[in-house]
């Protein structure tokens, strides 16, 4: 007879081994790959809000997992090349669209649901929404969910399908906070980022971003899909996340269904 205690730590080995077996699924024409560790579900309700830069809580991610993070897309070319890139070594990652980017460009905002990355959002126009008053701010976070929405499925839809909101310029206020979380949207903040809002080159970026995830142990990264020294710099830290034993995690809205290519 198994008592509960026996039970429990029995029911704490399996999940134990099961974070510690997490290995990615294979990747077709590479089989040296980073791939994908695992899928996270995050939900309001336990983590309304992540990024220890702006926040005193984040994911719940083991050491030297990492989250990556796509700003201020979709954009040509380099959005493409970051697409790229990311569907050679099977990575999953989470890009926040500027609104009025997914309509100018809502191919490239479909490619990257269809290649199963996390669409999510980061306002219509990209003010300072610590600025403004509160019912213009609240209309153009509402407005540019609605414009991810049309570019994704062509219908105007304010419910957003990912429930994942990034402040421009991280310029949160307790209010919006507060009615983003009666929402139920998580508010993603950043564990650290490349700077690449910086003019550097690609190896400068490469060398910064392995420095501070060597110093912070993973998490959650940030980086700009509209910049060309981050598409290429993107192919050899991927190859530098696998060498030093990072894996990737996807991050995706609780209770979806994380897609398959
Ligand atoms: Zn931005």
């Amino acid at each position: 007879m198994i008592d509960r205690t026996t039970l429990l730590a029995l029911a704490a080995l399996a999940i134990a081994t099961t974070v510690a077996r997490a290995q990615p699924a294979p990747c077709p024409g590479n089989a040296d790959a980073l791939g994908t560790a695992r899928v996270l579900d995050v939900d309001a309700a336990t983590t309304p809000r992540v990024g220890r830069k702006q926040f005193p809580q984040t994911l719940p991610l083991a050491p030297n997992e990492v989250v990556l993070t796509f700003d201020d897309g979709p954009w040509p070319v380099t959005t493409e090349r970051i697409l790229d890139t990311l569907r050679k070594e099977c990575v999953r990652a989470t890009f926040f669209l500027i609104g009025r980017n997914a309509l100018a460009h809502p191919a490239l905002a479909q490619r990257e649901l269809a290649e199963g990355h996390t669409v999510a959002y980061h306002s219509f126009s990209h003010p300072m929404l610590d600025r403004m008053p509160i019912a213009a701010a609240q209309a153009d976070i509402d407005r540019g969910i609605a414009a991810v929405e049309t570019a994704l499925h062509r219908q105007t839809e304010r419910t957003p399908a990912t429930p994942f909101f990034r402040f421009p310029y991280f310029a949160s206020t307790p209010p919006l906070l507060d009615w983003l979380e009666r929402r139920r949207m998580v508010v993603f903040g950043a564990d650290l980022w490349a700077s690449d809002w910086n003019p550097m080159s690609p190896d400068q970026e490469l060398g910064l971003i392995l420095a501070r995830l060597e110093a912070t142990r993973g998490g959650i990264v940030l980086f700009h899909d509209t910049k060309t020294q981050t598409a290429a710099m993107l192919p050899p830290f991927l190859r530098a996340l696998k060498a030093r034993g990072f894996s990737i995690v996807h991050v995706v809205g609780a209770g979806a269904q994380a897609q398959t290519q």
